[in-house]
């Protein structure tokens, strides 16, 4: 495999004071499964419940519980590790992470540590003008903890055991990337492979995905330095921006003759600093061991090949389908293909119709539009079937380019059927030459100056296009328009 390691480029390099250093980034995300009940009961795991709502006697970790384990919790693991190119392991084991914290009633997380669900596999992105492979670790199965309130009360905080037992898939990466631009691809790509997926639905703001971000620096070719762990960043702004101000603050401290503790730091998003958290030295000692309350956990590869027979098409292929079968630019078949839902938005204007055309006006006119209301496809007021609709009035000559945007505007603020509004309105593009000719020879009659000017200099032409387009309210067709003053202005 080749990996961003074997690949990096002098691009990467952050110029020192001493000479040049490079950033090597790994990552943990946290990735909260899709599935309505926890990973070991029956609770719902609805977000913005009422607090202590769903929290079932093993969630609670009343004494004598026993866990059960969610098969549908399972067959997302799988499906992920399967949607990451990964090994998928047919056995493994749940092991006890022990720590004491207020919102963890069991006193230990139940997870995965050397015999995880998935292994090793990898995620292509593109940063920085190339493209490179960064491989994946591992990912395994963990409940989620409770969480703490300390905002509540002045004299006291709470715990809300909504999100106790709630299943997280850790996925972690290999050391592979070396900048920010490339550690926020690799969050982008595989929250958009969770997303088509349905097996995480990548909401940031809600912490359902959330980076652990492990940075060091080094001189490239030397060995690996000491590496921080900034936890927990929850969004991909904030991951560029803690890569960026911690990797210089471990340059600074190694230029300046000093050397890194390995820690674990928080990012500040409104100092734009990292702080230390704990030092490896407070570092737990989690006593990890297999949970005696859980079987290992077996499946068969008949059972992987069936989740892998019913996968959908994933983010690469699909981008290289929309390159072949519609002539797509890589690029435009990129933004294209970044959600499942524009995707099928596109291919629901693009069917039957030229798709390059189509991709025009999706990436274009209609993302340019929902970004400007800060609007998502889901909620686009203009439906696929009206955008086709413009687009064949397009392709078939019916309107020009510029009557389409204004038609575009008219669909998306009043809707209706595009085509009724350009009979109803008149927005027809005028190609019947008669009419053209006679809309010629008006301006050609008004303007005998400019007609003798452009005999001399017929750059004069575009003057007469702009008049004419002018006067027909913009509804000439212009490659008709042009013939027919080249041909009465003898140019
Ligand atoms: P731990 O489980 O103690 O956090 P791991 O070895 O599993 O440690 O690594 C966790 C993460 O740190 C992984 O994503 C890995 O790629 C990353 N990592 C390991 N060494 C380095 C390093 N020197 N610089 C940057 N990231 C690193
Ligand atoms: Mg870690």
């Amino acid at each position: 495999m080749t990996t961003a390691a074997t690949k990096s480029k002098a691009s990467h390099l952050i110029p020192g004071a001493t000479g040049d250093w490079e950033v090597v980034i790994g990552l943990e995300v946290h990735a909260q499964v899709a599935s309505n009940a926890k990973l070991f009961s029956g609770s719902s795991t609805a977000f913005g419940a009422e607090p202590n709502s769903h929290v079932s006697l093993v969630d609670a970790a009343m004494p004598g519980m026993l866990p059960v384990i969610n098969k549908e919790c399972v067959a997302q693991a799988i499906r992920t590790g399967l949607g990451l190119k990964s090994q998928i392991n047919l056995r493994s084991i749940f092991d006890r992470k022990n720590y004491f914290y207020p919102d963890l009633p069991q006193g230990y997380q139940i997870s995965q540590f050397k015999h995880p669900i998935v292994g090793e596999g990898e995620i292509e992105i593109d940063a920085d003008g190339e493209t490179l492979m960064v491989g994946v670790e591992r990912l395994h199965l963990e409940q989620d903890a409770g969480k703490s309130l300390h905002d509540q009360h002045p004299d006291y905080s709470y715990v809300d055991l909504n999100r106790s037992g709630v299943a997280l898939m850790e996925i972690v990466s290999k050391p592979d990337m070396r900048s920010s631009k490339q550690a926020q691809a690799y969050v982008t790509k595989l929250r958009t492979i969770l997303r088509y997926l349905g097996t995480c639905d990548g909401d940031m703001e809600k912490g359902n995905l959330r980076a652990d971000v492990n940075v060091s620096v080094r001189k490239p070719g030397s060995p690996l330095g000491t590496r921080c762990e900034i936890k927990n960043v929850n969004s991909i702004r904030f991951i560029g921006q803690a890569i960026e101000v911690e990797a210089r603050r471990q340059i600074d401290i190694l230029e300046a003759g000093g050397k890194i503790d390995q820690e674990t730091r928080l990012y500040d998003s409104a100092r734009g600093e990292t702080r230390s958290m704990r030092s490896k030295e407070e570092a737990h000692d989690y006593r990890y061991f297999p949970d005696p309350d859980l079987l290992p956990l077996e499946f068969t590869q008949n059972y992987v090949d069936q989740l892998k027979a019913s996968l959908p098409e994933l983010p690469d292929e699909k981008r290289a389908r929309f390159v072949e079968a519609y002539g797509l630019s890589t690029y435009d078949a990129a933004v294209l293909v970044a959600e499942h839902t524009s995707a099928d938005y596109f291919e629901a204007v693009a069917k039957g119709r030229d798709g390059k055309l189509a991709a025009n006006w999706v990436n274009n006119e209609l993302f340019g539009r929902l970004n400007k209301q800060g609007l998502d496809i889901t909620d686009s007021p203009m439906s696929a079937a009206q955008l086709g609709a413009i687009v064949d009035l397009i392709a078939s000559n019916a309107i020009s380019g510029k009557i389409a945007k204004d038609l575009f505007e008219i669909v998306w603020s009043e809707g209706g059927d595009p085509a009724q509004i350009v009979e109803s309105r008149g927005m027809k593009q005028v190609t019947d030459t008669g009419a053209i000719e006679k809309a010629v020879d008006d301006i050609i009659a008004a303007n005998p100056d400019k007609v003798e000017q452009a005999k001399a200099k017929p750059s004069m032409l575009g003057w007469f296009v702009g008049q004419v387009m002018k006067s027909t309210g913009g509804k000439a067709n212009p490659a008709a328009v042009n013939d027919v003053l080249r041909a009465k202005l003898g140019l």
